[in-house]
């Protein structure tokens, strides 16, 4: 048999920066608060303010690779901020995004969404199956699609295809390809039946977190998408691209727990792979050349192969207006932001009277409204 070897292929340039969006969900106060209007809202298409606590005639200004503001439709999530990064994985290649934020912010609503409103994962897994069947036609290559499905919860690996799999090994091979022996691995032929595969492992998953208190905010749902192509004429080299779809933790556990080491563990590494997650992205998109600490929690040993290096991430940090999650917002932004800004201009709301309606208007409302994403 031909022997297998990696391909490095000369042209990939190294692009280890995750690219980071935020999306922020609309306003839905429940009836019985009263209406405070948001704390949060978006400028442009890059940039959003929050008011800040310490001064509320100030804003901080955040500046992020893309903000999709309130109105963007899943469709547009798709396209501007995971589309783009698919084709690398039919190439050898590898891919991740993630969904971050605090709970009830909008994670699985980007990631898995509705059958009215589907999010990234059916989408993108759509996407790679029409990618490979145009490729087929034309190519010189042969094309496997396969998934496997698993959570991170308590530092534990745990197979969703599987339910009754215990906590798995995560290895890395002599090619530093991360894997975990004992996973299930499908493949798939289609997209539905993908699908087939995929909603009772969901299923399951939330059924058994609504059991174990909450455990669907405090664990990670990994979708692994991998893709092989064989070149059918001699020597048969073959690549292997591999995109991870992941729904976090939430987010309020990290700030819950505060920064400090000693608290996280008093804790009991409530989200050690999150607190970590947040220490490689920072890491990664400073650019310095220290140890990047892949090693310090399973998710990140997981997505070691993923996420920086040659690799193509992106993060896609969750935000909610109101008020009641302003401290979650605003440490989900400061991990998230590059840069920030603090603004001496009021976040002022005013009173205008139309005939005997009173209504509660943000200045520049319309400003903030009309100016996001296409
Ligand atoms: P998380 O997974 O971060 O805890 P969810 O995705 O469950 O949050 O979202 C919380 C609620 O908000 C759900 O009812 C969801 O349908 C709704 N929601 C979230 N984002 C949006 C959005 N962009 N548009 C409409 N509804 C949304
Ligand atoms: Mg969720």
């Amino acid at each position: 048999m031909a022997q297998r070897v990696p391909v490095s292929d000369g042209s990939s340039k190294k692009t280890s920066r995750v690219r980071v969006a935020v999306r922020l969900r609309p306003y839905m106060a429940k009836a019985e608060d009263k209406d405070e209007g948001p704390c949060v809202r978006g400028l442009d298409s890059q940039n959003l303010e929050i008011i800040n606590w310490r001064n509320a005639t100030e804003t901080v200004k955040y500046h992020f690779d893309v903000f999709h503001g309130e109105k963007t439709t899943q469709q547009e999530v798709f396209l501007s901020s995971v589309k783009p990064i698919l084709p690398h994985i039919l190439v050898g290649q590898n891919a991740s995004v993630f969904a971050y934020g605090p709970t009830g912010a909008g994670k699985t609503h980007t990631m898995l969404g509705s059958s009215e409103q589907p999010g990234v994962i059916p989408r993108a897994v759509r996407e790679v199956f029409k990618l490979v069947q145009s490729k087929r036609e034309q190519d010189e290559w042969d094309f496997s699609i396969g998934m496997s499905y698993l959570e991170i919860y308590n530092e534990k690996v745990l197979d969703l295809l599987s339910p009754n799999s215990q906590d798995l090994p995560i290895r890395e091979d002599k090619d530093k390809n991360i894997l975990i022996p004992g996973l299930t691995y499908t493949t798939v032929t289609s997209f539905a039946d993908f699908d087939k595969h995929f909603v009772p492992a969901t299923l399951n998953r939330t059924t058994a977190s609504t059991k174990l208190n909450h455990r669907s905010s405090r664990s990670h749902a990994i979708l692994l998408i991998k893709v092989v192509r064989t070149q059918r004429a001699q020597p048969q080299r073959q690549q292997t691209g591999k995109l991870y779809l992941v729904d976090l933790a939430g987010s309020e556990d990290n700030r819950r727990t505060g920064n400090q080491g000693i608290r996280l563990k008093e804790s009991g590494a409530i989200n050690l792979s999150l607190f970590t997650l947040s220490k490689v992205v920072d890491s990664l998109n400073s650019g310095t050349s220290g140890r990047v600490p892949y090693r310090d929690s399973k998710l990140t040993r997981l997505l070691q192969d993923s996420l920086g290096g040659s690799a193509h991430s992106v993060m896609i940090t969750n935000i909610a207006p109101e008020y009641t999650y302003y401290f979650d917002t605003f440490s989900a932004l400061n991990f998230a932001a590059k840069s920030k800004l603090i603004v001496n201009k009021p976040f002022t709301r005013e009173t205008v009277s139309t005939g005997n309606v009173q209504a509660k208007r943000t200045r520049d409302d319309q400003e903030a409204c009309s100016a996001g994403p296409e």
